[in-house]
């Protein structure tokens, strides 16, 4: 498998579906609206062949999109441990409480002068990256057809995702870090090469429209552990889905069949929802752990070693955790810089 790089730039904003859309408040890009674009692009120009159910159905990781940031990489999106100014957000001062998590930390202040506010918790994207996007509402009604007046019981609202200036983007628009087969790789990138691509609702009315590009590459990661070595925190860096025997929602992470020693964390969940396209059905419904979200580990004895946990980490990062990593979830960074650093990510 290859570590990929999808990058995406909008020609025209994206439509989402209320219902579902609590991560594109957040400028960010599920993984299975990117496979399910992909697979539409696949079907209209290649059709249903031998190789599509093993490209979207079996193995690959289609990732989460987040705001490109300045250096072309994904924006960095707080863990759930950053703190910032309870007044003035993270323009004033922006802390992390990973710490905590330890040994409870007393109450921390802004450090910018003449201010001294209480800190609160800080989510979304630490640096600027934002700032030229904006959601938008449109409202929509449905027509008669005998009448050819409006139907005032079929209205409906769309949320608009959309690039606001007028300035030419020096980046593309969206990122992430994906993984391929060979073959995937080399079909997919051909075709978005050749075609446009349309994610999102509305695109028959022209919302959604983009081109995406595939490149073979691998995230840089800053990594920073805490001061006890003994200890590694796992930041989730999309929502993880994991059950238990019973198919229950487990807070339990268990890797190569030993359950890593949970000490705290930081984290929440919410309700994942989607629509099966192939089978025209909602999908089911699944808890996640929110992306964000923060853990913190005691090493057992076998992850001691240093060869050992450097495996680990490896391993863990690249395969993901729990269910449905074909869309993107279950995406995790052990000993993340911005979990301890959150300025870094700035
Ligand atoms: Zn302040």
């Amino acid at each position: 498998m290859k570590s990929v790089k999808f990058s995406l730039t909008l020609d025209s904003p994206i439509c989402c579906d209320e219902e579902d859309c609590s991560y594109q408040e957040n400028f960010i890009l599920p993984g299975s609206m990117i496979r399910g674009a992909l697979a539409n692009l696949y079907l209209s120009a290649i059709g249903k062949d031998q190789n599509f159910d093993s490209i979207f159905l079996q193995e690959n990781q289609f990732p989460f999109l987040f705001l490109t940031d300045k250096n072309g990489e994904p924006g960095k999106f707080a863990p759930k441990t950053t703190m910032a100014c309870k007044r003035k957000g993270k323009e004033h001062d922006i802390q992390s409480y990973a710490l905590d998590l330890i040994e409870p930390l007393p109450p921390m202040q802004c450090h910018r002068k003449d201010c001294g506010n209480d800190l609160k918790p800080f989510s979304g994207y630490l640096g600027p990256e934002k700032e030229n996007w904006q959601i938008r509402y449109t409202t929509h009604t449905a027509i008669h057809s005998k009448t050819d007046t409006a139907l005032p019981h079929a209205l409906f609202r769309e949320m608009l995702m959309e690039y606001k200036s007028q300035e030419k983007r020096k980046v593309t628009d969206f990122c992430g870090y994906g993984l391929l087969s060979d073959q995937s790789y080399f079909l997919l990138k051909e075709l978005c090469k050749q075609h446009q691509i349309l994610l999102g609702k509305a695109r028959t009315r022209g919302k959604g429209w983009g081109k995406m590009s595939l490149e073979e590459k691998k995230p840089e990661i800053a990594r920073k552990s805490l001061p006890d070595k003994d200890l590694f925190t796992l930041h989730c860096l999309s929502p993880v889905i994991l059950l238990d025997e019973f198919l229950r929602l487990t807070c339990r992470f268990v890797w190569k069949g030993s359950v890593l020693n949970w000490k705290a964390s930081q984290n929440s969940t919410s309700a994942i929802r989607g629509w099966n396209v192939i089978q025209g059905l909602p999908k089911m419904e699944d808890i996640a752990i929110d992306l964000g979200s923060v853990f913190l580990f005691q090493k057992e004895e076998s992850l001691k070693e240093e060869a050992a946990f450097a495996r680990f980490i490896e391993e863990i990062e690249e395969k993901g955790i729990g269910e449905r990593r074909i869309e993107g979830f279950g995406k995790v960074r052990i000993n993340d810089s911005i979990v301890i650093d959150p300025k870094s990510g700035a």
